[in-house]
């Protein structure tokens, strides 16, 4: 009894700090500060098992994002999370003592715990490999490898101690990110941010972008992945407006998603205080950036990014010592790696296009039973999953890799370019056999009545020859 009240003070307490911090958080303009601050409340409510008071202004829908790709099995009370937060924290305390002292000639050590079988060990040391496998990593981390993999890859490149990062924070901070990622959501949650996070580890590893970034360009790249798609609800932008949603009030129908995005992850930076030992003036510029990131990711927006890189590449004037240009070359690494699922082998890139797949027809489903004009995308009475990766591949991944292929010339883009061409391969044969099985099979319904009577009749095209 006495270790249930000590803990029931202990969260009490620290919902009391997490909501006098989130008081804190100030924003430009005093109406988003109110819209955003409503927007948290609702979350926190929801959070804590209340009725979310705002309904939007839709007459006939309201959706809870929280429980939209819930299944009963995944749902989970919100003071679980907070109990998990804190048993993370101080298992986190409890490993770093343990590791105290421990030898440079050992770098992995710094981030492993308990928690850490031999094989996800292994794995983190080839995590510059393009078929790392992101969904054995997460069931090796137990669902942890957004968690893992960031901190281990801010260790590798040093980041901690160059920004004088506390590792207490750090973890902290990532434990927060990966819980704000819905685990209901099929395609985006944290495990898409931990892959994006791995694609752009890659990228960053090219060389003509690991001779020329500042390790603040680094720390910005792979934070701008593990959180770009943070808070995503699993409908997209258009769903928000069509339902009057108030996140499409709050950004003015423009990348509504992606602004929530950038803007709960520097709600994230501020409650953890990871950044706040820096001066304001730095901090401030820091979150700018890391939302000019995030917000490259609008698909929507993708070719006024890729008209301008084709000119950069046509005049040939990129110069990677020019930090605008560098923040440039950052924001088209984050839109390949958002988008990348097509150019890994196709064991990876299958099981991605079968999630988001199952996504977009969840948000038709709801479309239909709430009587809304359903997505064209998200119809499952008229798509398949092959014929949306074709359609994908064709017209948004193929012209951006290519691009990014004259950038930068290496095995990897090859390595990307030949998956690509094998997936597309891939699902066109099955979008082929697809269609020839069913018109099999509408051919059979129709044989025992044509059967008979078309026996003795010659096949069209050969009559008269
Ligand atoms: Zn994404």
């Amino acid at each position: 009894m006495g270790i249930v009240l000590i803990w029931s003070l202990v969260l009490i307490l620290m919902r009391w700090i997490s909501h006098k911090r989130r008081g804190a958080i100030s924003y430009d303009s005093e109406d988003q500060t109110a819209l955003y601050i409503r927007m948290l409340d609702v979350r926190v409510r929801s959070q804590v098992g209340f009725e979310p008071e705002r309904r939007g202004s839709h007459p006939y829908l309201y959706v809870d994002f929280r429980t939209l790709h819930s299944r009963p099995e995944a749902a989970r009370p919100v003071s679980a999370r907070n109990v998990r937060r804190l048993l993370s924290f101080q298992r986190y305390l409890h490993s770093s003592r343990f590791f105290h002292g421990i030898p440079a000639n050992n770098p992995l050590g710094y981030i492993l715990d308990d928690d850490f079988t031999g094989q996800a060990k292994l794995m983190l040391q080839k995590v510059g490999n393009w078929n790392f496998d992101i969904f054995l990593f997460d069931r090796l981390t137990n669902g942890n490898s957004l968690v893992n993999l960031t901190f281990h890859l801010f260790n590798t490149y040093g980041l901690i101690e160059l920004f004088q990062l506390d590792m207490v924070k750090l973890r902290r901070f990532l434990v927060m990110i990966q819980e704000d990622y819905h685990c209901q959501n099929p395609y985006h949650n944290a495990v898409h941010a931990a892959d994006v996070t791995q694609a752009m580890y890659c990228y960053l590893q090219e060389p003509k972008l690991a001779e020329t970034l500042t390790s603040c360009d680094l720390l910005l790249g792979l934070l701008a992945a593990a959180t770009h798609d943070l808070d995503h609800p699993g409908v997209n932008q258009p769903f928000l407006i069509k339902t009057d949603h108030y996140l499409a009030a709050l950004y003015k129908n423009s990348s509504v998603l992606e602004n929530h995005h950038w803007k709960s992850a520097v709600g994230l930076l501020r409650e953890s205080d990871l950044l706040s030992h820096l001066p304001t003036e730095d901090r401030l510029n820091m979150e700018e950036r890391l939302g000019s990131l995030i917000l490259a990711t609008d698909i929507s927006r993708q070719n006024d990014y890729l008209s301008e890189f084709r000119t950069h590449l046509d005049k040939g004037d990129l110069c990677l010592t020019n930090g605008g240009h560098r923040h440039f070359i950052l924001q088209m690494a984050l839109k390949c790696a958002d988008i990348c699922n097509p150019c890994r082998p196709w064991k990876l890139s299958k099981q991605w296009s079968e999630k988001v797949t199952e996504e977009f027809f969840h948000q038709g489903d709801i479309e239909r039973k709430h009587n809304l004009e359903v997505t064209p995308l998200c119809d499952r009475q008229s798509n398949s999953v092959a014929n949306i990766q074709i359609g994908f591949m064709a017209y948004v991944v193929e012209p951006l890799f290519v691009e990014w292929s004259r950038f930068s010339d290496t095995r990897l883009s090859q390595t990307m370019m030949s998956h690509l061409s094998l997936n597309k391969q891939g699902w066109n044969e099955g979008r082929d056999k697809q269609e020839a099985s069913s018109s099999r099979a509408s051919e059979e319904q129709r044989t025992p009545a044509t059967k008979d009577s078309n026996s003795k009749v010659l096949p069209q095209g050969s009559k008269g020859s």
